[in-house]
């Protein structure tokens, strides 16, 4: 049902990171799909507007220094505000989305003409948003219709499209199976928790090439640190070396892709990459993408502390036995049956495993 009656004019807020951006792009078309002929804004941090730029069904993008708004010394956060209010001052929109349950986020839109603000609010009795272990992305969609969504709800919604179709590689461009051992980071903080082990991956890696499988690695220039791990080892190192546009290009044509619960996981989810994802602090049920090809291996069955992410803080733990829980001969017995399946990306829905 539509909100506005018309086309209205649409804003949504979702600053970062590049996961949780993915997964509230399940809006664009939960919009389109009640007004075809809406106006949608994105507003996002510098950080993630180039994937932003990339979702089919945005109309206009606007960008904040996010870095200075939320962590910025007093005199730059005032400034990004000024800016930030300067930017929406000449707009006027009919219904803004806020994906953020932060009061500040509201706060800093200041007096902009917002019209119906909805955003997240995860307790409140009747109407909280997210509900823990619905798949965000459905959670996301749901702003437009949180009073309203009592179920069934079938299917998920669908991530946004691609504006434009990712280049092929040259055949000799072969990247078989894609690894990201670093990632766990934004803006705001580094959640090392939900990393498994690098040396984990680093035996993972020489294992597949000898199994003669090509492997290549993942990562943005903060992930430096994981290169030493792959010393000697005959992999592609593609860490800091791609753009969002370069990173997607390679997963949409990767084999498989391992991955803990970072962003670049929602992006293999964006082109719908064949995925084992390993989970330990946070829910598979919340987090993994949900298309055919994705699986997850969620470690820590017999820890009464799992999961211990609450929507915005983790357990003050000094050890992820959770994570260090996934052995690698499970990963590599689930890789390789994966590899061994003709077209992965076929294979069975979404499903989740203990190792
Ligand atoms: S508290 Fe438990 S679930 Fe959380 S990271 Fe530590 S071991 Fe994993």
């Amino acid at each position: 049902m539509s909100l506005t009656g018309r086309g209205g004019r649409y804003l949504i807020v979702k600053l970062a990171a590049l996961g949780d951006v993915v997964m509230a792009s399940t809006l664009v078309g939960a919009i389109r799909a009640r007004e075809p002929a809406a106006h949608v804004t994105w507003l996002c941090g510098a950080g993630v507007a180039p994937l932003v730029r990339l979702f089919d069904g945005v109309d206009e993008v606007l960008v904040v220094d996010e870095v200075a708004l939320m962590r910025g010394r007093p005199a730059a956060r005032l400034r990004a505000l000024f800016t930030l209010w300067w930017t929406l001052a000449s707009r006027r929109f009919d219904v803004t989305l806020l994906g953020h349950a932060d009061r500040r986020y509201r706060a800093a839109l200041g007096v902009a003409r917002l019209g119906q603000v909805r955003a997240l609010r995860p307790r409140e009795p009747g109407r909280t948003l997210p509900i823990p272990d619905r798949y965000f992305g459905d959670e996301y969609a749901r702003l437009l219709d949180v009073e309203r969504s009592r179920g069934p709800i079938t299917g998920h919604a669908a991530l946004a499209s691609l504006r434009v179709p990712l280049p092929q590689p040259p055949a000799s461009d072969r990247i078989g199976v894609v690894l990201v051992p670093g990632g766990t980071r934004n803006v705001l903080r580094e959640s090392a928790l939900r990393r498994w082990p690098v040396e984990r991956y680093a035996e993972v890696a020489a294992a597949l090439r000898r199994a003669d499988r090509r492997v290549t690695l993942v990562g943005d220039a903060g992930d430096d640190w994981v290169r030493p791990h792959f010393a000697g080892l005959d992999v592609r190192d593609e860490i800091g070396a791609q753009s969002i546009a370069g990173t997607l290009n390679l997963m949409a044509h990767a084999d498989l892709v391992i991955t803990h619960d970072t962003g670049p996981l929602h992006l293999a989810g964006l082109v719908r990459a064949p995925v084992l994802a390993l989970f330990g602090p946070t829910t598979p049920a919340q987090f993994l993408p949900r298309h055919p090809g994705a699986e997850a291996i969620w470690g820590g069955g017999d820890l009464a502390c799992r999961p211990c992410y609450d929507g915005r803080e983790f357990a003050a733990c000094t050890s992820n036995l959770c994570m260090q829980d996934i052995p690698v001969e499970t990963v590599m017995r689930r890789a390789l049956a994966r590899l061994g399946t003709a077209d992965p990306a076929r294979g069975a829905p979404a499903a989740i495993f203990q190792p």
